[in-house]
């Protein structure tokens, strides 16, 4: 958070938050909680529009948000039915048949600065056998259903490992509403009906309600979802359309009961004829949904097989929602902000999107704004909210490209389609030399990129030729230790039992 230091702060910022979902919600109490002094909040949000309800695996970030709030996990976790996630298992996405799972944490350990898949990847070129998961604590862990908190110790020679929750999407915001509330904010029931502007600047002076109540702020934010009330309807902030790269564009969801046993620490991610299915496990039901693309397949059908792969009985009527992957161009226009749907969606393959809320939340608070907003903030916000989505997109659209399915003809059009250029050079230096472009922030990093390329079956030409100086024979008692030492440290973890569960 920036200060002037020539200018002591004295006023408060009049901050309108626009929708209670999610981001809205995630949005109020983190200003609340991180910026309180500094702002007046008000949100409002309307119980007849409602909102998306679904979104209910997360990244590791989300830890830190909590953290960041003063939530206790604990709390967090008995409020949301939530289980642990140690990553997601990804099905038929390479070819028809194959498995494997994109973890929360690191494959084995570098030596001599030499990231560790160098040496797998030499190995595996000369012909020694063995996926590389076994050189991952995240992975076995998850493949065994165990799960204990990381709890680094100086001398564990076992690969680091981190992880997330899956939770009921319906009871993360009333959580998050109860404590910004508790700080301070502000939350009003009523639909916006129009929206008013300064006729000089453009900025959005007023919120008017449809019961004629007028909420005047210095600055808005937009968390109306898909929607986009202020940044998409009211500035008309361009669209930028990627569905040509991720044609999925609907997902049907249903809720089902959980099977008997142990839950699993993981979401599944199994590819279907026309895109992908989401299997999510809660402490007291199962997630599921149909990600696809309408250009390859109708609603009903989608419906069918959707209700056909569930494991117990449907626990609601199955719902559809349409989408369209993409982004408006900037998400910091005028004196708006859009965060969460209203910014845009890259679809939920990697569970990315409120990681992007919480993206945008962290650099508004780098950015804070007095009243007056400068442009030298907007900037920096967009900017960076641009890198995150451009390497979400570049990430998300591998799973589909990296394949050698042709059965259908969805398949066959994202293993042929032309691809960002950014994303095939990134597939060029990882043929070439197993290696994979760095960046210091953000998603996705070197292992999870690793995941991806070795799990849809992308095994580099080449690697690091300095992972050559260990003798072939020291590297491999090398590695036998180290799998060795992977499964001990699983085997000493319990079973996955959420706290609050009854797994
Ligand atoms: C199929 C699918 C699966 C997903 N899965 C995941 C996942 O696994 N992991 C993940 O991180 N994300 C996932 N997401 C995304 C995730 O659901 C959203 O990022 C998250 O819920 C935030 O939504 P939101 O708050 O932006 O929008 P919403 O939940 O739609 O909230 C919008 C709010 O704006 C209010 N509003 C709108 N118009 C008005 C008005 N005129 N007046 C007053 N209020 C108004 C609504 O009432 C509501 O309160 C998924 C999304 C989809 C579509």
């Amino acid at each position: 958070m920036k200060r002037s230091f020539f200018m002591e702060r004295t006023i408060r910022t009049r901050i309108v938050i626009l929708g209670g979902g999610t981001a809205g919600w995630m949005t109020a109490a983190a200003l609340a909680a991180l910026a309180g002094p500094l702002c007046d909040v008000t949100l409002v949000e309307s119980a007849e529009i409602g909102i998306v309800g679904v979104g209910e695996a997360t990244l590791p970030h989300l830890r830190a948000f909590l953290a960041r709030l003063g939530l206790d996990e604990r709390t967090f976790m008995a409020a949301t039915h939530a289980t642990y996630k140690l990553g997601i298992r990804f099905e038929d996405f390479g070819r028809l048949g194959d498995r494997y799972i994109h973890p929360f944490g690191s494959y084995g350990q570098p030596l001599n600065d030499v990231a560790f898949h160098h040496y797998w990847i030499r190995r595996h070129r000369q012909g020694r056998p063995g996926p590389i998961d076994a050189f991952a604590t995240g992975v076995v862990a998850a493949e065994e259903c165990r799960f204990a908190p990381p709890s680094p110790q100086a001398d564990d020679p076992t690969p680091s490992f981190s992880y997330a929750y899956q939770f009921d999407a319906t009871l993360f915001a009333p959580l998050l509403r109860r404590f910004a509330c508790a700080r301070g904010v502000s939350g009003l029931e009523g639909r916006v009906a129009h929206v008013e502007r300064c006729a000089s600047s453009g900025d959005v002076r007023a919120l008017i309600l449809a019961d004629g109540r007028r909420l005047e702020g210095d600055l808005f934010i937009d968390c109306s979802g898909f929607r986009s009330l202020l940044l998409g309807d009211t500035l008309a902030e361009p669209w930028e359309d990627w569905s040509g790269w991720l044609p999925c564009d609907r997902a049907v969801a249903v809720p089902c009961a959980s099977p008997p046993g142990v839950v699993e620490p993981f979401t599944r991610a199994i590819a279907m004829p026309a895109g992908w299915r989401w299997r999510i496990p809660l402490q007291h039901r199962v997630g599921n949904g149909y990600v696809y693309s309408s250009a390859h397949l109708g609603d009903e059908e989608a419906r069918s097989a959707l209700l056909a792969a569930l494991e117990g009985p449907a626990q609601a009527e199955p719902r559809l929602l349409r989408f369209r992957a993409g982004r408006r161009r900037r998400s910091w226009v005028g004196n708006v902000v859009a965060v969460g749907l209203a910014s845009g969606f890259l679809e939920p393959l990697e569970s990315t999107s409120i990681y992007l809320v919480q993206a945008a939340i962290t650099q508004l608070l780098e950015h804070f704004p007095d009243p007056c907003i400068s442009p030298i903030d907007r900037q920096g916000f967009n900017r960076a909210i641009d890198a995150e989505y451009e390497r979400i997109r570049d990430f998300l659209i591998l799973h589909y490209h990296a394949t050698t399915r042709d059965d259908t003809g969805f398949w066959r059009h994202v293993r042929t389609m032309a691809v960002p250029d950014s994303l095939s050079s990134k597939m060029a230096l990882w043929r070439g030399a197993a290696q994979v472009e760095r960046y210091g922030f953000g998603l996705f990093l070197e292992p999870s990129w690793v995941a991806v390329y070795l799990g849809q079956g992308i095994v580099p030409d080449g690697w690091d030729c300095r992972a050559d100086v260990p003798a072939a024979d020291g590297l491999d008692r090398a590695l036998d230790r180290l799998a060795a030492a992977v499964r001990a440290r699983v085997a000493a973890m319990p079973h996955h039992r959420p706290p609050g569960g009854d797994a």
